[in-house]
């Protein structure tokens, strides 16, 4: 049986984009089995790179959705996906050499990740890593990091 496709998150901010795009055409096989989900502007040259190398257009459907634009919103919305339980791994390029408008979304999003114990790839190598993992294949459910401690503290009010 063909194990369940897995939602991936792909986002990088611009100087990178083009080492995302490139890892993702020559992942694209692999990752044609999968969803994507990507922020505006990594969303529109992902399509286009898929669609170029895209070996069966009448037949091979791209399953990629491409939300607001990161400094738009996009960032908060995979942030939102991931609480929900929507997003599997993710893979997100952040320019460690610019500071970003957005700032807050791009900590708060990897704030979120860490905390959901998502797989995540700040690099091409670790990228690497993930892809080709054994367990990329296989169903596997992030045990998130335990918060008991925070849900049962005592608050004083008043
Ligand atoms: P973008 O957003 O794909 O719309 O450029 C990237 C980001 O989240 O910073």
């Amino acid at each position: 049986m063909e194990p369940k496709p897995k939602n991936i998150a792909l986002v990088a901010h611009d100087n990178i984009k083009k080492d995302l795009i490139d890892w993702v055409s020559w992942n694209h096989r692999i990752l044609a089995r999968h969803n994507l989900f990507c922020t505006g502007t990594t969303g529109r040259f992902i399509k286009k790179a898929l669609d170029e190398k895209n070996e069966d257009p009448q037949n091979g459907k791209l399953n990629l959705t491409i939300l607001k634009s990161g400094p738009l919103g996009g960032d908060q919305q995979l942030g939102a996906m991931i609480v929900e339980g929507k997003i599997d791994m993710m893979v997100f390029f952040w320019d460690p050499m610019q500071p970003q408008a957005h700032d807050v979304d791009v900590k708060a999003l990897l704030r979120i990740t860490t905390l959901y114990n998502i797989p995540t790839a700040c690099n091409l190598s670790t990228a690497d890593f993930l892809i080709s993992s054994e367990l990329f294949e296989k169903p596997y459910s992030p045990k998130p990091l335990n918060v008991d401690y925070y849900l049962n503290r005592s608050i004083r009010i008043e």
